[in-house]
């Protein structure tokens, strides 16, 4: 296809009328234009440049940062994206990639010669509890066999029809609890909460004790609180909707069930800092739940729960844009998502300052997570003290947890915080489980010794998954996995991370070659105890955990893979 400059540059301009004029605007345009193109041409980066008045090498430094846009042609008329991550790896992932190899002729990384199929692999799409998952083009498809493989194929071959709505793989819920089983109005909840002081709304989440449920724990109304104090023109409310943690789908459930809440609770938060706009941030895997979320943004408007003077409050204008992710996984560290919803690179920021006072336009914003909007909203309307019945005493409420692995029920459950690992063994099945992965790849891992431990910010902490690995279980490939998952994902600021995380995945391969000496292992364990020191942001701090936890934990399972099978110790 001839690209024509003068066209391109029609559409950029059009492009911008759309999303806007400043530099924010940057992501979405690019976006838009691969949709076009299939990739981001030369002469595309150049004019996007030129109408922002930046130099073509920055545009060409954001596009090539994100794995979902690409500078050269180099995929075919469908992308077929296989995930690599270890929960699809349990359930068949291997035997469904060599059936598509086989089918098309080529190999994963290639393209078919008559430009019609690309084979990728590609990390977490947020399917871990129906794995093996793939996604082709921008659709996901779920429990792929080898069988239905050339089916998939020819559906691609007769035009590919766009599913609806209803066909969107659905997470089975095994486990309700007062957040999921939670019996309000939407309507209600946010008609209750205008009726409240912003003070109100502060302090009865403050009572609640409530704390962020993205993993890190930050107390959601100290948060709040801050961004309410500061004055500015200008005010944000953005939800990290960009949940790309392996082993994690529970915001995938709330995002398709509780959609009207998590607006809820984002108007909540606006009205209680005097914000006037939100953000969705949602991953590009996820991108086929846009069209549902817009929908129910349309609806809230069309009734006045969004817009101007909402609900007859005078001044309180609030509105949410729907923000769409590239593909980078470390754009879930909230200063990361900043910068890329600013259009740049999505590269952690130095903290301080913190997006409480410089935030998106170096404003005041919050960011939370879309369990956090959904409970912050019920906390409002049923009070602290519901909440506060629920939990251990410096965790309160419930959790909702991803489940997937060596199971028999993979899904989400509702726990109270201070349940222990051994509980929810049970509750899915997988109570022969050897070790479990608490926080996904990023998280911790718990062996069968310790599974009394309670999920709670005084003991495990999570985001929400728990990844089941069974007694047959090789640990050493789990290590790898989730080693190559970093080494694709580290930003690359800090050396420490960037090549901290490539020494420690050969490690793990000259182990499993057995090449590995004694010697250079516990010089790998330093490395690995130097980068959770000295990295700039959690990626880099958690990366090694997997390695020095199955150095720790399966010891013996290691040490029978070095030349002399340990014995020189
Ligand atoms: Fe980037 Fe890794 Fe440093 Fe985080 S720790 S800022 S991901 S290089």
């Amino acid at each position: 296809m001839i690209i024509e400059r003068d066209k391109v540059n029609q559409e950029i301009r059009d492009l911008k009328a759309k999303y806007g004029d400043d530099r924010s605007a940057l992501l979405p345009i690019l976006q838009d234009m691969q949709g076009k193109y299939g990739y981001l041409a030369d002469i595309v980066m150049q004019e996007t440049a030129h109408a922002f008045d930046i130099h073509p090498v920055e545009v060409e430094g954001v596009a090539s940062f994100y794995s979902f846009l690409h500078t050269k042609k180099k995929f075919g008329k469908y992308v077929i994206r296989l995930c690599q991550t270890i929960s699809c790896g349990m359930v068949g992932k291997s035997r469904v990639a060599r059936q598509f190899e086989n089918e098309l002729g080529i190999k994963f990384g290639e393209t078919t010669k008559d430009g019609m199929f690309s084979l990728e692999y590609t990390n977490c799409l947020g399917l871990c509890d129906l794995g093996p998952a793939v996604m082709i083009n921008d659709q996901l498809y779920a429990q792929i066999t080898p069988d239905r493989v050339p089916i998939l194929i020819e559906e691609c071959r007769n035009d590919f029809v766009e599913f609806e709505f209803s066909e969107v793989p659905r997470a089975k819920l095994y486990k309700k609890g007062p957040i999921l089983e939670h019996g309000e109005d939407h309507e209600k909840v946010m008609r209750d909460a205008l009726a409240m002081t912003r003070e109100e709304i502060i302090e009865t989440v403050q009572e609640s004790r409530l704390k962020g449920r993205g993993g890190a724990g930050f107390p959601t109304a100290f948060k709040w609180k801050l961004a309410a104090n500061e004055q500015a023109d200008e005010k944000f409310v953005v939800c990290n909707a960009d949940e790309g943690e392996p082993g994690t789908f529970k915001d995938r459930y709330l995002l398709q069930f509780q959609t009207d809440m998590i607006l809820t609770g984002m108007t909540i938060a606006a009205y209680a800092i005097r914000a006037h706009q939100g953000f969705i941030y949602l991953r590009g895997e996820y991108d086929y739940l846009r069209p549902h979320i817009q929908e129910k943004i349309d609806a809230k408007k069309e009734k006045n729960f969004l817009g101007k003077n909402i609900l007859g409050t005078e001044g309180f204008d609030f509105d949410i844009t729907i923000r769409i992710g590239s593909g980078a996984y470390v754009c879930g560290e909230e200063t990361a998502l900043i910068e890329s919803m600013e259009g740049f690179r999505g590269e952690p920021r130095n903290r301080p300052p913190y997006p409480v006072d410089t935030g998106f336009l170096n404003r005041p914003s919050i960011v939370n997570n879309v369990e956090t909007f959904v409970v912050s909203a019920l906390i409002c309307k049923k009070g602290a003290s519901w909440f506060n019945q629920h939990g251990t005493e410096k965790s309160s409420g419930t959790k909702l947890l991803s489940v997937s692995g060596d199971c028999a029920r993979p899904g989400i459950y509702e726990f109270p915080f201070g349940s222990t690992i051994e509980e929810i063994l049970k509750e899915a099945g997988g109570e022969d489980a050897k070790a479990v992965q608490v926080g996904g790849a990023a998280g911790h891992g718990v062996d069968r010794k310790n599974f009394g431990r309670k999920i709670g910010y005084e003991d495990m902490s999570t985001g929400g998954s728990i990844m089941i690995f069974g007694p047959d279980r090789d640990m050493l490939k789990v290590a790898k996995n989730f080693m190559e998952f970093f080494v694709e994902e580290s930003c690359g600021q800090c050396v420490c991370c960037r090549l901290g995380s490539q020494k420690l995945l050969e490690g793990i391969e000259m182990l499993e070659h057995g090449r590995c000496s004694m010697a250079y292992l516990t010089e790998l364990m330093k490395l690995g105890e130097t980068m959770q020191l000295a990295s700039k942001c959690g990626l880099g701090q958690s990366s090694p955990n997997v390695f020095l936890f199955i150095l720790e934990n399966f010891r013996n399972e290691m040490l029978g893979r070095l030349p002399s099978g340990g014995n020189n110790e």
